[in-house]
């Protein structure tokens, strides 16, 4: 370690003495200021920067404007050490480190691996910086990238984050008093699933998966020609893959209401599928609804659990009738729709239970069942009354 040092420090001084001997930096008296005004020559200043070579002790000409009160250097601009004291190479180091750990884990890493000073405070800096120009990025390069699966999907997904009180302050939440302790970061991930495992059945394609987030709104006025903040994140990462060009698209939700929402808006062609897990969690809080906590309510849930399809569990003479569409080939085993789709033929229930499986219904939202057909069908059942 101390021999690789002691080379690079060698290289920094080689350095520092050719940057330092060149003062083609000095453009004359004056130069433009970007505030429009003129900034005078105000001699060479030294500035400490730090560099993959570790530091660096550099000279350069130096300008002030009187009219906006500030300087600059025209090296600095030259050698992309504008805003920060670190040069592009450690930055890019210092984003690598912070995107995964914390400022202070990263500061301690870049010394010990790169033998580069960086600070909590200076990573905290950098990330913060480069996080605000990724995110411009994002916004403006939208064109395709990569190729196009036969089927394609997208999942998106909210997670509270623990927040600082003046950060969740003024903002309505899920604790007793109405605050909030979290604020909501939103998801949209796409994927590929053309590979296939022993039984045949898709497996993620390894390195398909592209993500975007951020702490931004799904809701909008119905009356906005806008989307939402996210929903306009969710087309842009779809341009991206191509989504709307796969000949099968599917989108994967909670169910949350925002996310069918979202999906419905941007694309109406897609397949939306319910995960497993809160199809699950669907599934028996609808048997609650119609048994009680009974034994029968239990063996009801267990059985459409474990049903191959959940139509041979339910009496299709009892009169209301639930649309349920499943599976195109190649995805996964649990489809569903969302409810608000199949909620009008509940209209017809006509059960004293009706109204209130229709209201906890539009609370559930969505209703599933595993899917054993490699074909596209839509099949029809129904919802057995008391
Ligand atoms: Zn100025």
């Amino acid at each position: 370690m101390a021999a690789r040092r002691q080379a690079l420090r060698l290289a920094a001084r080689a350095l520092e003495q050719r940057l330092n001997g060149d003062s083609s930096d000095h453009g004359g008296a004056k130069l433009p200021c970007p505030c429009g005004g003129s900034a005078q020559y105000h001699g060479r200043h030294g500035k400490r920067f730090e560099s993959a070579l570790g530091p660096l002790h550099l000279r350069r000409a130096y300008y002030h404007c009187k009219q906006c009160e500030s300087g600059f250097c025209p090296r600095d601009r030259a050698l992309g050490l504008e805003s920060f004291s670190l040069t592009p190479g450690v930055r890019r180091m210092t984003g690598r480190a912070a995107a995964l750990l914390s400022f202070e884990e990263s500061s301690g890493l870049l010394q010990e691996l790169a033998g580069v000073e960086v600070s909590a405070k200076q990573v905290e800096r950098a990330a913060e910086a480069l996080g605000a120009e990724i995110a411009v990025d994002e916004h403006q390069q939208v064109e395709k990238m990569g190729e196009v699966a036969p089927t394609m999907y997208l999942g998106m997904d909210g997670t509270g984050v623990p927040m600082r009180s003046a950060e969740a302050a003024n903002r309505a939440g899920k604790q007793a008093d109405g605050s909030a302790k979290t604020r909501e970061a939103k998801l949209v991930t796409l994927w590929t699933a053309e590979s296939r495992d022993e039984q045949s059945k898709p497996v993620r394609d390894p390195g398909s998966v592209t993500y975007s987030a951020a702490m931004e709104s799904a809701a909008t006025l119905d009356t906005s020609p806008e989307l939402s903040e996210f929903a306009a994140r969710v087309q842009r990462e779809a341009s991206r893959r191509g989504f709307t060009e796969a000949q099968c698209q599917a989108v994967l939700g909670d169910g949350s209401a925002w996310i069918w929402n979202t999906a419905t808006e941007l694309f109406p062609q897609a397949t939306q599928i319910l995960d497993r897990f809160h199809a699950q969690e669907h599934l028996s809080q609808l048997g609650k609804v119609i048994y009680g906590d009974s034994p029968e309510g239990k063996q009801w849930i267990f059985r459409n659990y474990i049903a191959k399809n959940l139509a041979d569990t339910f009496d299709t003479a009892t009169p209301g009738t639930v649309g349920i569409s499943t599976a195109a080939e190649g995805t996964r085993p649990f489809w569903a729709r969302s409810l608000r789709k199949t909620l009008s033929p509940m209209k017809t229930l006509t059960s004293p239970l009706a109204p209130l499986l229709r209201a906890r219904l539009t609370s559930i939202s969505t209703i599933c069942w595993e899917a054993t057909s490699e074909s596209p069908m839509f099949a029809l059942t129904t919802i057995p009354a008391a």
